[in-house]
């Protein structure tokens, strides 16, 4: 039942070149839809990625468990992968841990990596910067100045937002065709008294409540770099990515590492399918509950749900790369390295951050509930997948 969808075969491996002269330095222009040649300046355009795959389509209709190309399980964990330059014949290497592109150190020709390898570095789509450094340096600085006040002085003394670097971090899109059933309890106030011997009393009425629901999800994005899922890593602060969230997934464009040049670097992932199921469970469930809400308004003092069940008939994942702006900070904590990040959504300039915090100054600092799933039910194909 694992389908495998075709990525498209991306821009040659190795130097790409401009369409029109031939050069290999191409720039992405400002108003981010268009590539040009440095050379002869050219210009040529790119692609969406759901047209290019045909992802908005059929969500309906899924059934177990199809995934991309470039989201198929990784084989390699070699980060190191090397290219023949075709300019000069010289062999260089890519370092995929941090980019796509290396730039041949003979004929400095770039060369890229367009098109899948088995250690899951190329992705099928990748969201354009549009918020510049400059702009994420201002929104960093705001952010910090707010927190003055209780910051470690350390980060204070030391903070200097010209250090922000440009990431491309990994994720997964997930399209999900679902079913959630709902069962709990709703309450609605009937009337309340007041007495001067019991205070206020209030007369209720409970109600059991059921909701069923056939719901399809479009391109919910769920982390596939463990460190940033914040599963191995017990020492950073990494789940201010989460806070900075949404990203606008619907302007996604095909994978081309020119996206990369000089100025950004890149995360390689290293989950697969299997590994972010969990955590794209749990966002199903969320827009299951999201979309009960409208239906129990009669409950006016509030539904509590006992059991949740959600079976989840078809999904469809790619792979993509998304645009952070980062700023890191490492403070020692009893000795133990602790990496704290302001964080600046590269499209929407939304910020969020883990500031080291004096804990003089400051009582709490709380970062969210986790939500649990009762029961899941994941297709059968995705054991097959696994199996496999
Ligand atoms: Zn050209
Ligand atoms: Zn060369």
């Amino acid at each position: 039942m694992a389908e495998e969808i075709a990525t498209p075969s991306g821009s040659a491996d190795g130097v790409d070149r401009c369409p029109k002269c031939g050069a290999s330095d191409v720039v992405q222009l400002e108003d981010q839809h268009q590539f040009m040649c440095s050379f002869c300046r050219h210009r040529w355009g790119f692609e969406r990625l759901d047209e290019a795959m045909g992802l908005s389509e059929g969500i309906a209709d899924l059934t177990g468990v199809s995934y991309s190309t470039a989201a198929s399980d990784i084989v390699s964990d070699d980060a190191l992968v090397t290219l023949k330059c075709d300019g000069c014949g010289s062999e260089v290497v890519v370092d995929t841990d941090r980019t796509l592109q290396a730039r041949c150190h003979w004929c400095k020709h770039v060369l890229s990596l367009n098109n899948r390898i088995p250690n899951g570095a190329v992705p099928d789509g990748i969201l354009p910067f549009s918020v510049t450094r400059e702009q994420a340096m201002a929104h960093i600085q705001r952010f910090a100045e707010e927190r003055r006040s209780f910051a470690l002085p350390a980060f204070a003394d030391t903070f200097t937002p010209a250090n922000v670097m440009g990431v491309y971090l990994p994720y997964m899109t997930v399209d999900g065709n679902i079913s959630a059933r709902l069962d709990g309890i709703g309450e609605i106030t009937r009337r309340t008294t007041h007495s001067k011997e019991h205070g206020t009393t209030y007369y209720v009425d409970r109600y059991g409540v059921t909701r069923m629901l056939d719901i399809e999800i479009d391109d919910l994005i769920v982390e596939s770099n463990f460190e940033k899922a914040n599963i191995r890593s017990a020492t950073s602060t990494n789940n201010v990515i989460n806070a900075i969230l949404p990203f606008d997934v619907k302007n996604i464009v095909r994978f081309d590492a020119h996206f990369l040049g000089e100025d950004y670097t890149s995360q390689r992932r290293d989950m697969d399918i299997d590994e972010a199921e969990g955590v794209a469970a749990n966002h199903f469930m969320t827009v299951a509950r999201g979309a009960s809400e409208a239906s129990v308004a009669q409950y006016r003092r509030g539904v509590r749900w006992e059991s949740e069940q959600l079976r989840i008939d078809g999904v469809r994942w790619t792979s993509v790369l998304l645009p952070v702006w980062l700023y890191g900070f490492v403070e020692n904590r009893k000795g133990t390295p602790v990496t704290h990040y302001i964080a600046v959504n590269g499209r929407t300039g939304a910020t969020m951050g883990s500031v080291p915090i004096n804990t003089r100054k400051a009582a709490m600092l709380a970062w969210g509930i986790a939500i649990g799933v009762s029961v899941v039910t994941w297709p059968l194909g995705f054991a097959m997948l696994v199996a496999s």
